[in-house]
């Protein structure tokens, strides 16, 4: 039995149905969910193709043209989308079809990148675009720091008026969180502790906000918005190398949070069980050999008592492009190590695309050969061995990328039935 558009019930699609139904929170597909889901494929397409006809969504979407029409005139009625000048002349003279586009102007996003150091505000568009951009030192108290930026969020609304709408605010925070309670439980490069972040910008503000952290932020922003060669990736693994090494989970399109939230503390698996004492209580963790704070303590001790002393990667990875010889082993043992980590994590994961974010990626050149040769040396499935391994797609902050990416999402992800 098949049905033309529904696709149900043919052998090959029937792999796609691996959901087994939350029936403590059912989520039936009535009348009103069929709808929003529609409307949001329309969206992504529109976000992924525009400009776009009406015609050639239809064909995307696999929806008859009578229902494409239902949509984008509720569409432009929102104005959510606007109709983008007079069309294309047609070889045969016909009329011309209208295409769509979405109206960066319909939601402003705000994104928030807070990092140990320097804290970064931006206000983008439905697009994802930025259009205001400012930098502030973190501060070490977390509420009066918050108070100040819900401040700034305020004031930046005043000044774009043009927006009809601002969505949210993303928040990117360096540590564990907890995207449930809203809260930013612990970090080791951050004094902040078990901090109420949604409900204090919340007050700040009154805008509904989102927080993840950095990892989880950078993997979003990859799978959404990353190179055009990723777009038909579903699975992604993101490793994010800073003073700390953390990951972000791509399953099937969607983060994996975890039963707790905090999935992907992939930095504290032990890869040497008779290795040193790990802040988190274990031994040997993968953290304490491939992370930022590893690969300078790797580099001082290289150095002897000759060498520059340095104290950040951005300055080290300038000593391997100086020919420095004990920067560049510094850098090519941590590149072994990650190959080490990586390895056993597409083993276990999977994933289409393996994307490594943070400072030693501007040494991509010395890295990305030692990775690949360990990676190939011990995968298991042979599948595995084209695998690609990348670094991240934005040159400057990912984790930011990712910050406006928590309020895109909520305005573009497909909900789960069932
Ligand atoms: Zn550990």
């Amino acid at each position: 039995m098949t049905q033309k558009n529904g696709k149900f019930h043919t052998s090959h699609s029937r792999h796609r149905f691996t959901r087994k139904p939350n029936l403590d929170d059912v989520k039936a597909a009535g009348h009103d969910m069929l709808r929003l889901v529609n409307r949001r494929i329309l969206l992504n397409i529109l976000s992924d193709r525009q400009p776009i006809s009406r015609a050639e969504i239809a064909k995307i979407s696999g929806l008859n043209k009578a229902t494409i029409s239902t949509i984008t005139s509720e569409l432009l009625k929102d104005f959510c989308i606007v109709e983008d000048g007079s069309g294309r002349t047609t070889p045969i003279g016909g009329k011309p079809p209208t295409p769509l586009r979405l109206n960066a102007k319909r939601f402003g996003l705000f994104g928030v990148d807070i990092r140990a150091d320097e804290s970064i505000l931006a206000l983008g568009d439905f697009n994802n675009r930025i259009v205001a951009r400012m930098s502030f030192e973190t501060g070490s108290n977390a509420s009066s720091f918050l108070n100040k930026i819900g401040k700034e969020i305020r004031k930046l609304r005043g000044k774009h008026h043009s927006f009809i709408e601002f969505a949210g605010i993303g928040v990117s925070l360096p540590g564990l969180v907890d995207n449930h309670t809203g809260k930013f439980l612990l970090s080791v490069v951050l004094p902040w502790r078990d901090v109420p972040v949604v409900q204090l910008l919340e007050k700040a503000t009154g805008l509904p906000v989102t927080i993840d952290n950095s990892a989880r932020c950078s993997a979003l922003a990859e799978i959404w918005h990353g190179k055009a060669q990723y777009a038909h990736v579903r699975n992604l693994l993101y490793v994010s190398v800073s003073t700390g090494l953390a990951c972000g989970v791509v399953i099937d399109g969607g983060l994996y949070r975890g039963g707790n939230n905090t999935a992907g503390q992939f930095g504290h698996i032990p890869i040497n069980v008779n290795g040193p004492d790990c802040r988190c209580g274990q031994r040997g963790c993968w953290d304490l050999y491939a992370s930022d704070k590893a690969t300078l303590k790797r580099y001082s001790e290289m150095r002897g008592t000759g060498g520059k002393r340095i104290s950040t990667m951005r300055k080290l990875v300038e000593l391997v492009d100086s020919g420095d010889t004990a920067a560049t082993d510094a850098i090519r043992e941590t590149a072994r190590y990650l190959g080490i980590g990586i390895t056993g994590l597409i083993n276990g994961l999977d994933p289409e695309v393996v994307v490594i974010g943070g400072e030693i990626t501007k040494a991509w050149g010395v890295i990305e050969p030692i990775i690949v040769e360990e990676t190939k040396r011990n995968l298991l499935a042979p599948r595995s061995h084209g695998i690609a391994i990348r670094p991240s797609a934005f040159e400057v902050r990912p984790s930011l990328k990712g910050a406006l990416t928590l309020v895109q999402n909520s305005l573009l992800s497909v909900p789960h039935m069932g």
